[in-house]
């Protein structure tokens, strides 16, 4: 037995938040970049040798076994999650974790722990610099305060404020989270995080609050000061629009400096996708900027207009395959390799397939001498650790093969038990969505634990 010298952890301590409107779901699965199928006359040798899991807690591994054994039964997903949503939505003291000592025993440790932080700066410190010790390039670190939902007619009725209190508190959040991030993490934003008045904003179209801008300064000239960068969330397309050019702005003031302090993210599984991308290009190359990218699939397949997004998978994986491997080897129609715009990608997502494709296909410019540009790869806390951990084992094999270390980051929120509670149901929800892979996660990780426990 050798778990005590693999005990780095994956742990959190704590919290968080919230964000608005948001529901981040996944929906199938791919096998993981683990392979699965090991020939006969390897499997006594990975017996005893430390699988690319050994970087994770036994505290973690089990955690994630015990966890993707209630997602993946129905039976106890849907009390599971039945639960979970009472307390998130109960005014009761009885059922608030933050005041009832012994709920939040209960939910800690077991799930908190698994999908969040920290609920205080001491928690996400530890949490971060575990994370880092695995391995992780960074994290990016989220403050998610909700706000609850509303139709945009609701919106339309709102009166402006000369001061609007939401929008004080989420820059606070922000600046916050910056103080606990270092050198080189993000902090993730979320425009309807800062309230009513400002999703009414995107909602119409119209152009930020000026409480908005100046927070958006504060936060943003923090960020470059401390060496940190920024994303911003992609939302509802009912917002997407403003929250696209309000963020070009953004790059367009801070991008400057062959760097992209500002990232924007794009939604693959929209149709219209490659033709946003093509817009910002040529933004970027004609105003001098660096467009910084995060590529996501898309979390609000079950709630948009069906029409805008792709009709099967297979299409949505092609979109976001087809961006990586034209951005990675600058060959996105209409633009000639020796001029192409400065750009920096990170792909966000669990998809062994796509990350695997864009790996090689980033490392395979480099050998060829090409520049690619910068890549970044990253997961949610608490999903997908077999990807992440193959991802940094490739960096292992890298040093010995000369080749550059997939930059990989971790993606969490934080905030109190109470705060957190609606951000663990979703993240419940998507990963009993992602079912299929769930199950081939807990496969690899009874094998991890078996090896450990030397049978
Ligand atoms: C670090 C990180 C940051 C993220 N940030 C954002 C964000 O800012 N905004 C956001 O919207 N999402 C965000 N997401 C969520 C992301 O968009 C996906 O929902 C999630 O990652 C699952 O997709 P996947 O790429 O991991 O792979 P998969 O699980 O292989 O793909 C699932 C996705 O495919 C698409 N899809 C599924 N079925 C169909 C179908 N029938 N037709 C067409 N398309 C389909 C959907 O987009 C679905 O979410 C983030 C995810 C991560 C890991």
């Amino acid at each position: 037995m050798n778990i005590a010298k693999h005990n780095l952890c994956l742990y959190k301590k704590s919290p968080l938040s919230i964000q608005t409107y948001t529901v981040w779901h996944s929906s199938r699965h791919q096998s993981s970049l683990v392979s699965r199928q090991p020939n006969a006359s390897s499997v006594e040798e990975r017996k005893q040798s430390p699988s690319q899991l050994h970087r994770i807690s036994t505290v973690n591994l089990v955690r994630n076994i015990i966890l993707g054994k209630v997602f993946t039964s129905p039976f106890l997903f849907k009390h599971g999650v039945a639960c979970l949503s009472k307390i998130a939505n109960s005014r009761s003291a009885m059922l608030d974790p933050d005041r009832n000592a012994l709920l939040r025993a209960l939910i800690k440790p077991m799930i908190y722990d698994h999908f969040c932080a920290g609920t205080n700066k001491l928690e996400i410190k530890k949490t971060l610099s575990y994370l880092k010790t695995m391995g992780f390039k960074g994290v990016i670190l989220i403050y998610s305060r909700e706000i609850p939902a509303m139709p945009v007619e609701q919106l339309r009725e709102l009166e402006p404020l000369a001061q609007d209190e939401d929008i004080d508190i989420w820059r606070d959040g922000n600046v916050k989270t910056l103080d606990m991030v270092e050198p080189g993490d993000y902090v993730g934003i979320k425009f309807t995080g800062a309230g009513p008045r400002v999703a009414q904003a995107l909602a119409l179209g119209r152009d930020p609050p000026q409480q908005l801008l100046d927070a958006m300064a504060v936060i943003c000239e923090r960020a470059a000061a401390q060496g940190s960068r920024v994303w911003i969330d992609a939302e509802q397309q009912v917002f997407e629009n403003t929250i696209a050019r309000w963020t070009v702005d953004m790059m367009r003031r801070h991008n400057t400096n062959n760097q992209a302090l500002v990232s924007l993210t794009l939604q693959a599984y929209l149709k219209s996708a490659r033709k946003t991308l093509e817009n910002l290009l040529h933004q970027a190359y004609h105003e001098g900027w660096t467009l910084g990218i995060k590529l996501v699939r898309g979390a609000y397949i079950g709630s948009e207009t069906r029409a805008l997004i792709h009709d099967t998978k297979t299409q949505t994986d092609e979109c976001y395959n087809s961006i990586a491997a034209d951005l990675l080897t600058k060959s996105f129609p209409g633009f000639n390799k020796q001029d192409f715009p400065r750009v920096e990608l990170f792909l966000a997502g669990h998809n062994s397939d796509s990350i695997r494709k864009a790996y090689a296909l980033y490392q395979g410019q480099l050998q060829k001498g090409e520049t690619p540009p910068p890549i970044k790869f990253g997961q949610l806390l608490g999903m997908a650790d077999d990807i992440s951990c193959e991802l940094l084992a490739m960096g292992d094999d890298g040093a010995e093969k000369k080749t550059a270390a997939p930059m990989v980051y971790k993606c969490m929120n934080w905030g109190s038990v109470r705060e957190c509670m609606h951000y663990l149901v979703r993240r419940a929800t998507e990963n009993q969505s992602a079912a299929q892979r769930m199950q081939s996660t807990v496969g690899v990780m009874q094998k991890e634990l078996r090896r450990r426990m030397g049978f």
